[in-house]
This record gives C-alpha cells, structure tokens and sequence, in this order.
C-alpha cells in the first residue's frame, strides 16, 4: 500500500507534466482571449451543495461521490464537478453585484468514485467556464465557439458538436405531459428506475443509460416539438450566430438535461474514435441553477470538459505537443579548480534567465559529457581552469560535434544566440 497510488490516480511525472503544462499555456491564452477571468474553489465542499447543484437523483449523486464526515462530523464532498462550486463561490461573494455578466474559468482537478478505465479516472481534470448574468444567444455562441477553438487551437480534427434546446419551465409542462403519454404505453418496456420516474420526472427517462430505455425511448416526443415562444427565438438565435461564425453543428434532439434547472442550450462534442462517437466535452444553459442555490434568479451558462480524455484523443490522433528544450545549457567542469568556480557561473548565467544545470555528482568530464548528451541538451560549456584563467571557455555544440572558445564575458549572449537558432523543430513530444 505504501508505494501504491490509490485505483483511479495517476502520477504526471517529468516527460508527460509538459503536456499538462502546454494544455494550461493554451487555457490561459484562450480565456485571456475570450475575456473569462480564472476562478479557483475549494476542492472540497459541503455535501448539500452538491446534492443540490448536482442534483439529488443524479448518478454523480447517487454513486460516485467522495463524501466523508469529517472530524466535527460534518459531510464533505471532494468535488465531483466545477459548476456547482462556481456558482456557490458567485453567490457567497456577491458576485451578481458587481459588473455583468461574470465572465469565469477553472481548471483543476475534480473526484468521482467511477469504474477506472482508459481516459477516465477517480481523480480527473476539467477545464470549465461558467457564465452568469446574461441570457444573449450571442453568449450560448460564444461559450460553444470557445469550447470549439480549445479543440481547434491543439489541432484535435473529425469533431462534431451536437445542439439542442432543452426549453425552460414554460414549456417544459406541455413536453412533461406528452412525455407521460409516450411513456404510459410503453411502461413495460422499461427498467425499474424509469417506471418510478414515470410520473416524477419523465424527463430522465430519456437520460437512461439502459438499452431497453434507450430503445423505448427512440421515437419520443422532444423539447424542440413544445419550444415556447421565446425559447423557440432564443434557439434560432444561437444557430443563427453559429452560422455567421463559421462553427458547423448538428441539431440533435436527443440530447436531454434531466434536471429542471437546465434550460434552453444544451450542446455536446464527440469526436470519431475508434468504430465509435465519444464524447469529449458539452455543456449549456443553467438559467435555474443560482435560484436552486438559494440565489437570485440569474441565468448562467458554461461548458466542461475533461483534459485526460483531450491528452488521449490528441494521441490517437497523432497530434504532436510542441516540447521548449528543458536546459539551454549544460556547464561542465574538467577539473576540480574549475568545479569549484562552477556553481556561481551556472547561478549568473541564471539570473541572465538561462535554463542552466550542472553536475553533483563528482563525474568525470567525459560522463558529464555523455549525461549533458542524455539531457539532450544542445550546448556545453566546458570550464578548465586554464582557460579560466585566461578569461575564456570552451562552447560545445553537441549536435554539430564542433566546439570553440569563447570570452566568458559573451558566454551568456552567445547561448542566447544558438537557443534562437535551435529552438524551433526541436524537441517534440511523439507517441
Ligand atoms: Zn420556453
Ligand atoms: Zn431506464
């Protein structure tokens, strides 16, 4: 147990954090863009809220929490998701009363005890954004032509982003009341779970993850049929703003939100995998959400998305993640005179900011060679202290072979130099 990481974790260790690295570099950059400012919660939180933000008669509820009491005896949740916490962050600090709409973004680590498997973990990480104050389809554009541009932007192709509109509590009634009556005359046809949902919320039938459900459910009645109005409005908007941006989508009706809080834009991405469509990220409209948290009745909207899954599509797609080299230059000391000069070199050429290391382990010139050689680093600066006397040192180029003097004075400049020529094409992260 004690040198075993618990089912369902992982280890990013030197080599792979680079990749989660990039992927935050392309976060920031991105929200930056869009005008989203970072928002960090805790990563535990209150039961209830998740009871509540989740909803109560959801699996993540239901079966996959990490819920414990803690030592005053109260129940705690590590988060299974980020929307929930973000909007408890919006309401406990009176967000709503300052500028509007709030513009958010998180990414970090979320927990759900979930059966491990590929691309899916205990501990897994989303990026997210969640926005609250605005009910524009401009805004429901935005938020899918973002989550769109973070795929496009790591070069991640055969994508497909799927829209629908789950209504809101005008319509839904009349679509409730049509549901039932598909339902009734099909009830033997479904699973246990689905005939108690029956007259509670037939709406999460169509959530089910049994076949026989799935199946039952194939000709149902959909939101789109009973769109009010204004819902009807809002829809047409949002494609219509999608069109003149260019972002391709497909209408699909079957993409439900079991839950009453979810209202109008629902829209999911799934990528062509192997023999099958996954999904790889989805989100929508909330308008019920902040109000279900005991907030004013703001409307709120955002899209997550699980970056284990995005790294695992990425590799399967060959994609290929840009690596900056990890030292600029390695300093190599050839004699012990030279070693003890060599720390406040390697420092100067630091503060220069230079990505410099050195040898601490007493080696001898030719396996500090062969180890700069292991680094992959580019450049050696080899320090005798003959020619540290004459205020030179040796500059070896590794992968041309060839190696020069230089005044130490121009050490750091001329390192600056070969970096600049060398960094591009170099070093990339294969499969
Ligand atoms: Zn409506
Ligand atoms: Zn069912």
């Amino acid at each position: 147990m004690l040198t075993t990481r618990p089912r369902g974790t992982s280890d990013i260790l030197p080599g792979e954090v680079e990749k989660w690295q990039y992927l935050e570099q392309v976060i920031y950059r991105l929200c930056r863009e869009y005008g989203y400012s970072e928002i960090r919660t805790p990563i535990f939180e209150h039961t209830e809220l998740f009871e509540r933000g989740v909803g109560e008669t959801t699996d993540i509820v239901q079966k996959e929490m990490y819920t414990f009491l803690d030592r005053g005896g109260r129940s705690i949740t590590l988060r299974p998701e980020g929307t929930a916490a973000v909007v408890r962050a919006y309401l406990e600090n009176k967000l709503y009363a300052g500028l509007q709409p709030v513009k958010l973004y998180y990414t970090g680590p979320m927990f759900r005890y979930d059966r491990p498997q590929a691309g899916r973990y205990r501990q897994f990480t989303q990026f997210g954004v969640e926005v609250l104050g605005s009910h524009d389809p401009a805004l429901d554009a935005e938020v899918i032509t973002m989550a769109m541009d973070f795929y496009g932007r790591l070069g991640l192709k055969n994508l497909n982003l799927l829209i629908n509109s789950v209504g809101c509590p005008r319509c839904r009634p009349v679509l409730r009341e049509k549901l039932q009556d598909f339902f009734r005359a099909r009830v033997d046809r479904l699973c246990s779970h689905c005939r108690g949902r029956l007259e509670r919320n037939p709406l999460r039938i169509l959530d089910c993850k049994e076949e026989r459900c799935r199946e039952a459910g194939k000709d149902a009645p959909t939101s789109l049929d009973y769109l009010c109005p204004d819902c009807e409005a809002h829809f047409q908007a949002v494609l219509k703003q999608l069109e003149k941006l260019g972002v391709a989508f497909t209408v699909n009706r079957s993409l439900v939100r079991g839950l009453d809080y979810y209202t109008n834009t629902a829209f999911e991405i799934t990528v062509q995998g192997i023999g099958a469509q996954n999904s790889i990220g989805g989100g929508g409209r909330y308008n019920g959400l902040v109000k279900e948290c005991g907030g004013p009745d703001i409307p709120g909207i955002g899209f997550a998305l699980g970056l284990e899954r995005v790294l695992l599509t990425m590799e399967q797609q060959g994609i290929v993640i840009p690596r900056p080299p990890k030292l600029d230059v390695f300093l190599a000391a050839a004699d012990e005179a030279a070693r003890d000069r060599a720390l406040v070199l390697v420092q100067r050429l630091r503060q220069e900011g230079l990505a410099v290391d050195m040898d601490y382990l007493g080696r001898s010139l030719k396996s500090q060679m062969k180890y700069a050689g292991k680094l992959g680093v580019g450049l050696v600066v080899i320090l005798g202290s003959d020619e540290l006397e004459r205020g030179v040192v040796t500059l070896r180029n590794m992968s041309a072979g060839s190696q020069r003097e230089i005044p130490l004075d121009r050490l750091a400049g001329e390192v600056r130099q070969h970096g600049l020529k060398h960094v591009s094409g170099e070093g990339k992260y294969g499969n």
